[in-house]
């Protein structure tokens, strides 16, 4: 074997958290039908990702129509899977802090299978571009010819993403719309999520009100309440700085508490909150995602599906 030049330990955990989340994705389909709890699909999601020896890397997204993405159940939350619904499941799961984030979009209504398919041969086209030392914006145009194409719109300020270790966005930003000024290229040893999202509406997100999935950004502040710095320990000891729901810390205290106490963390900027981003239209959202791994010479697709 001749010498690679990167991590071979990293590309094993990679694979391994993407098999993982492949599996889980794919398993969870099938749950997800009219009249289920968006909890019970979540929580079912966090359990198999922990039953199949991965760590959820962040809370189970479930987006239900013109929710683009960054919607978790809170705690209680007694939300169903509407009729006639297209529902985005995005699962993240992590080895040893080597991510693996992956989606898939269910559609109830047959009128929404076109969005649906659109934004899976967006992901399809992007990554037949995808090869070590690929510009990030031929992903950029291959995504946005084929919505384009299917008479939808993709979703410009959503993008794909670099991934770190314990990083969800390792800082670069693989564009879903042709923007010919985007620098940047695919390199060996890195790893990389591509999520186009299509959508009927006017093609980008905007922050919603509401925010449930959290963030540490910073290990301490000054003047912490007793309760809020044991949820700073907590949440750090548990997820680093990878995302987590309060539904995670619900062992330190009520749901109001711990809500509350996470709210004041927010507020001092030591944990970032991430709002539910809903299509600026009220648009319908499809979206696919996959991981890849790019070695010096090929791409290995991480979350491929895994035969059930
Ligand atoms: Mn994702
Ligand atoms: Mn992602």
């Amino acid at each position: 074997m001749p010498a690679r030049g990167f991590d071979e330990d990293a590309l094993k955990k990679h694979v391994e958290a993407g098999k993982i989340a492949a599996r889980v994705r794919d398993e969870a389909v099938s749950r997800i039908r009219p009249g289920a709890r968006l909890l019970d699909i979540c929580e079912w999601v966090e359990r198999r990702i922990v039953e199949l020896g991965g760590r959820p890397a962040f809370p189970c997204n479930i987006s239900v129509n013109d929710v683009a993405a960054h919607y978790t159940p809170p705690p209680g939350d007694e939300s169903l899977v509407p009729e006639g619904s297209i529902v985005k499941l995005d699962v993240g799961v992590h080895v040893d802090g080597y991510i693996a984030d992956t989606a898939v979009t269910v559609s109830f209504n047959p009128d929404y299978d076109a969005l649906l398919e659109a934004a899976r041969e967006a992901l399809e086209a992007a990554l037949s571009v995808v090869r070590p030392g690929a510009k990030f914006r031929e992903v950029g145009r291959v995504v946005e010819e084929t919505i384009s194409r299917h008479g939808f719109k993709p979703i410009k300020n959503l993008s794909g993403h670099s991934l770190g270790r314990y990083l969800i966005h390792a800082g670069e930003s693989i564009p879903n719309t042709r923007e010919p000024l985007r620098f940047g290229t695919f390199k060996p040893g890195h790893a990389y999520a591509i999520e186009p999202f299509a959508t009927n509406g006017a093609g980008y997100v905007k922050d919603a009100r509401d925010a449930f999935i959290y963030a540490v950004v910073k290990m301490r502040a000054k003047g912490l309440r007793s309760f809020e710095a044991r949820l700073l320990r907590e949440a750090y000891s548990r997820f680093r700085t990878l995302p987590f729901a309060a539904r995670w810390l619900l062992d330190l205290g009520s749901a109001d508490a711990v809500i509350g106490g996470l709210g004041g963390l927010v507020r001092r900027r030591v944990v970032h909150a991430y709002p539910v981003l809903v299509e600026a239209a009220g648009g319908l959202v499809s979206q696919f995602e996959h991981t890849v791994f790019v070695t010096d010479d090929d791409v290995v697709v991480t979350t491929s599906s895994t035969k059930l």
